[in-house]
């Protein structure tokens, strides 16, 4: 099949099973790498749909400036779908985000504007956020796709990631995880996995420096992607039944592990969703299955402490 441009190759990334990190007497872990989509990331899919959503709706024309604040593979995956559909695109933000990030938005074509992060991830994302309002407020050509606010986001996750694990899987789910940025990934994904089986068990995981939905305070933290210190608009407070906290170093830990053990490439929040997936799958047992997502991929992280030795 030959692919007219790079998104009609986007999805069905593959559904992998865990083997040596998984203990004996807990239920099987199943893995979607998003590592391995078009852009190295979920994102792409959010991306793409939010565009083609304004497309549709006659928000976009071809002089059209995409603008969005972000964290990082939101802005990966505008820059790259910017690219595509020949699109200005303006990227803002956090400098506390990874080098690669930046470099990766540049390299796809788009422009960067990188706003001080002094500590507090939540304040700096609502500065970008700002800038992106104000930009729009004085020029008409601006769109902003708002990946906090847009109901495309939850949808791209609900009818398309959700609906490649139900058919991947082929068989009940028990248990999901998930981290939350703007919570697309748990609203979308959870609300399929939950109509295929009401029973499901489903867990919020928040880093241990920004566990807001637990009523903890904001951090600096390195599990970049979750955890922005905000209650997204978006999110479906009512899917997940438990929140599991993880610290920087289980996720580290558990992220090097995939690659070590699984030989799995992946980022910093997959090995926080890891992490919270062993301790799912011990509760359930034998005999279940538990699905999680692997965000994106490690090599978007060589400047932190993925890679320290
Ligand atoms: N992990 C990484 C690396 C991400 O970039 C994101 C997106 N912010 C997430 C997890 C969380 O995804 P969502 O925005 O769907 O909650």
């Amino acid at each position: 099949m030959i692919c007219n441009n790079i998104l009609e190759a986007m999805g069905h990334t593959p559904l992998i099973r865990l083997n040596r990190m998984v203990p004996d007497d807990a239920a099987e872990i199943l893995v979607k790498f998003e590592g391995l989509n078009v852009g190295g990331s979920i994102k792409t899919r959010t991306a793409y749909n939010m565009i083609r959503k304004a497309e549709k709706e006659g928000l976009l024309h071809p002089d059209s400036i995409i603008v969005e604040p972000t964290s990082g593979n939101q802005g990966i995956g505008l820059a790259l779908v910017g690219a595509v559909r020949g699109y200005q695109t303006i990227i803002i933000m956090p400098d506390s985000v990874s080098e690669e990030r930046r470099k990766l938005v540049r390299h796809y074509g788009a422009e960067v504007k990188l706003v001080h992060d002094d500590g507090n991830i939540g304040k700096c994302i609502a500065q970008c956020a700002a800038i992106a309002d104000r930009m729009k407020a004085e020029n008409p050509k601006v769109f902003v796709p708002q990946q906090f606010e847009n109901p495309a986001n939850p949808a791209i996750q609900r009818d398309g990631t959700g609906m490649e694990i139900i058919e991947a899987a082929n068989k009940p789910i028990h248990g999901f995880c998930s981290g939350i940025g703007t919570g697309g990934t748990i609203t979308g994904i959870g609300e399929t996995l939950k109509k295929y089986n009401p029973g499901i068990e489903i867990w919020a995981v928040e880093p241990e420096n920004a566990a807001i939905l637990s009523g903890g305070s904001i951090g600096t933290h390195l599990q970049m992607g979750i955890g922005d210190g905000i209650i997204p608009a978006i999110l479906n407070q009512n899917i997940y039944n438990n929140i599991c906290i993880i610290n920087d170093e289980d996720a580290i830990k558990t992220s090097q592990r995939l690659a070590r053990e699984e030989g799995i490439m992946c980022g910093i929040s997959s090995g926080t969703n890891v992490a919270a997936a062993i301790q799912l799958a011990k509760k359930l047992g034998k005999g279940k299955t538990v699905v999680t997502i692997l965000p994106d991929t490690a090599e978007r992280y060589f400047s932190t402490p993925l890679f320290d030795e």
